[in-house]
């Protein structure tokens, strides 16, 4: 990346570094993630003012420095979501969201769909902290895995093609699979399977509701799909509490 770059980018973590020091991890649209350093953040008189925190949309001005990291020059904020940041439970999604993010994608190329996802994601957390529900976060990262190119076949069965008679998710098949291929398997019932097809259909906002069990399914699948074919494990989708809303 020859500098000075500008880009937006939301913050995913924000670690003190030095006396007064900030390095930051950013996803941006099109240099996927991004590590950058911000010079005085925590002085008083900081230019910077409190914006370089987790879940900020910024528009950056980024500097090629030494070594891997980018030096931020100049940072105006796009989106601080205030109210996200009252809610203990949004937060905490918002948090889960941004580290599902970095761990999934977490090379410098270029996702501009996942860039807008997350920024989809923290706006509807921050407009309503009330839709931080485990079935948003599922719906989120259902999404995410369209946009890794890992989306699960749905339609039938991954393995023999079969359409109906769909009973089971098999992470090493990539998706549904019919009774006579469900060996290595684990039960994937109609709501779970209706839930996930809904969630890949509509818009993050439209996403379907859900509950307990067949929830359990759909994070189950998607924790097998990640493993299977990215290695990759994430945090649980919600804590606790957002599992009971
Ligand atoms: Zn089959």
């Amino acid at each position: 990346m020859p500098g000075p770059v500008r880009s937006e980018a939301i913050v995913l973590r924000s670690l003190r570094y030095g006396e007064a020091d900030r390095i930051l991890h950013l996803y941006t649209p099109h240099h996927g993630r991004v590590g950058a350093i911000a010079k005085g953040v925590r002085r008083a008189r900081s230019r910077f003012g409190g914006r370089l925190e987790p879940f900020f949309r910024l528009r950056l001005i980024l500097h090629q420095g030494r070594g891997e990291l980018l030096t931020v020059t100049a940072a105006d904020t796009v989106n601080g979501h205030p109210r996200l940041r009252e809610d203990a439970l949004a937060l905490d999604a918002a948090a889960r969201a941004c580290d599902a993010v970095a761990r999934l994608f977490e090379t410098s190329e270029a996702h501009p769909g996942v860039f807008n996802l997350l920024c989809h994601e923290l706006a509807l957390l921050d407009g309503d902290p009330a839709a931080a529900t485990r079935a948003n976060a599922l719906a989120f990262r259902l999404k995410l895995l369209l946009a890794a190119g890992l989306a699960p076949q749905l339609g039938a069965c991954a393995s023999c093609g079969e359409g109906e008679h769909l009973v089971g998710f098999s992470g090493a098949a990539g998706g549904v699979v019919c009774a006579a291929c469900e060996a290595g398997s684990f039960p994937l019932d109609e709501e779970a399977h209706s839930f996930m097809v809904a969630a890949l259909a509509r818009p993050l906002t439209e996403a379907p509701a859900g509950e307990g069990a067949p929830l359990g399914q759909v994070e189950r699948a998607i924790a097998a799909t990640l493993e299977h074919h990215a290695h990759v494990q994430l945090i649980p989708a919600a804590s606790g509490v957002q599992s009971a809303r």
